[in-house]
């Protein structure tokens, strides 16, 4: 039985789909004007394992994911700059441009972290029509509204506004998000189309002149498009709770009458030093930058899998460094495992498997299944081990499966005399010159290396 933490409720609930064996599910996707960073990527990691976790589960998934290539302003309130405008101004190249070589890279830094793309990825700029519609139909059912500067969502007409982030409206224009617009009929009115000065370059043709969709009506429109009025899951990270999900929600419900989402799952954020990730504070890495300072995006990952998706994750290089040793360590277990003859009896393994299904299904609690597997490679070494561990790397995506190329990956360069001593060494073993064999052993220790013995060869490694 799974059960999920739903933000609507406040709860665990059990969950129960809405269509037999399937599991629809919508996640708002990257801004694409610049680089994902890790704090992203966190959140996509979430996205992952959840899909992971009912995956295991037999569910067959219909993932969508948006990529925002257009309209998502500085400002939350409507009043910001558009960031792909900004940012086109600011190269001189055309939004086109830039959002294509972001979500490219954004591609590829989640298939180096063994995140799969969900089954469709939907880009704002390709549903410009869908979100035309919705407004449409949105200001026909009176719930928006047309000013001098673009069409406004009512959220008077709306009496449930508020229930996700469960925030008064008072408190939300104290959160300082609002802006006063002496046209709005409420101060938290948000806009669902802006009417475009002739300077902003993205821009489509619509019933109300030149403009562009508002942030949140993308995520509406194609959600609405691919998964239908009602769909099982909708992912984002927590910052989404009060302003984006809160507004998609009322979108959606205005036009359904009915319930969109029947969970709503958010992912925590990932901290720098304990403090805000930021570009004015020059803590904001990339896989990319993580990579050359000589990190796996695999131990990056692995990182990520140490705290439950609902806490903060706190980043530093003290924790990347012991993350990377752990990863070494369970590799260097998960391929000692792989080749062990001993027994380990199938009572024992199926209370491991029973540990460690109890621990996803229990909201996704990958910090607990990750215990399970640490107990488990612990075991004397038996294949059997291993294949359960690769089992249960169907959610971790650890690439359990190709420990050896991790492992070939951080070996080090062993100097030439020292690799040509090692030669020697095992030469004299094979004429069973045990003298010679421990007095290079010597020479080799000397040098600052030690050398072991493995079935196929030898290891050496820097003292
Ligand atoms: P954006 O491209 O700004 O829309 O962000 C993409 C995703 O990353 C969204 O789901 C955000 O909620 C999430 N996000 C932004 N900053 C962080 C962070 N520091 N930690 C975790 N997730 C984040
Ligand atoms: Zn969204």
């Amino acid at each position: 039985m799974l059960k999920v933490y739903n933000t609507l409720s406040r709860k665990k609930e059990q969950f129960k789909e809405i269509s037999d064996g399937e599991v629809s599910m919508y996640s708002c996707g990257p801004t694409v004007y610049n680089y994902a960073h890790i704090g992203n990527l966190r959140t996509y990691v979430f996205m992952d394992l959840l899909r992971r976790v009912l995956a295991y589960d037999g569910y067959k998934i219909n993932g969508v994911m948006n990529i925002t290539d257009v309209g998502h302003l500085t400002n939350d309130a409507d009043d910001g700059e558009d960031k792909m405008d900004k940012t086109a101004k600011a190269t001189g190249k055309t939004p086109r441009e830039i959002a294509e070589y972001y979500t490219d890279v954004f591609m590829s830094d989640l298939a180096k972290i063994n995140i799969a793309t969900p089954e469709i990825v939907a880009k704002a700029t390709e549903h410009i029509d869908d979100m035309i519609n919705y407004v449409v139909r949105l200001v026909e059912e009176g719930y928006a509204y047309e000013i001098s500067d673009g069409i406004y969502f009512d959220i008077s007409k709306f009496p449930k506004y508020g229930q996700l982030s469960r925030l008064n409206l008072d408190e939300q224009i104290a959160g300082a998000r609002v802006v006063v617009n002496t046209e709005k009929r409420n101060p938290q009115d948000f806009a669902v189309w802006k009417k475009a000065d002739p300077s902003h370059i993205q821009q489509w043709e619509s019933p109300w002149g030149m403009g562009y969709p508002g942030w949140h009506i993308e995520c509406s429109a194609m959600s609405q498009k691919y998964l239908g009025d009602q769909f099982d899951i909708h992912t984002g990270g927590v910052d989404h709770i009060p302003v984006h999900h809160e507004n998609e929600l009322a979108q959606n419900e205005a036009l359904t009458k009915g319930k969109c989402v029947d969970y709503w799952m958010h992912g925590e954020f990932m901290l720098v030093d304990n403090g805000k990730m930021s570009k004015s504070l020059g803590n904001t890495y990339t896989i990319s930058q993580l990579e050359g300072m000589g990190y796996s995006p695999l131990v990056f990952r692995y990182f990520c899998l140490n705290a439950h998706y609902r806490k903060k994750l706190n980043f530093t290089f003290e924790g990347l460094d012991a993350a990377k040793v752990s990863y070494e360590r369970l590799c260097a277990l998960i391929s000692a495992q792989s080749r062990g003859l001993a027994l380990v009896s199938r009572e024992t393994l199926a209370s491991y498997k029973t540990e460690f299904d109890n621990a996803v299904k229990d909201d996704v609690n990958i910090p607990m299944a990750l215990g399970v597997l640490w107990k488990m490679v612990k075991e004397p070494l038996c294949s059997d081990v291993y294949r359960l561990a690769l089992e249960m790397d169907k959610i971790f995506g650890l690439s359990l499966d190709n420990v050896e190329e991790y492992l070939d990956s951080i070996r080090e360069e062993v100097p030439q005399n020292i690799a040509s001593l090692a030669d020697a060494r095992i030469q004299a073993k094979a004429e069973k010159n045990w003298a010679e064999a421990d007095r290079i052993r010597g020479e080799i220790v000397a040098l600052g290396y030690n050398v072991l013995d493995k079935k196929d060869g030898y290891d050496i490694k820097k003292i």
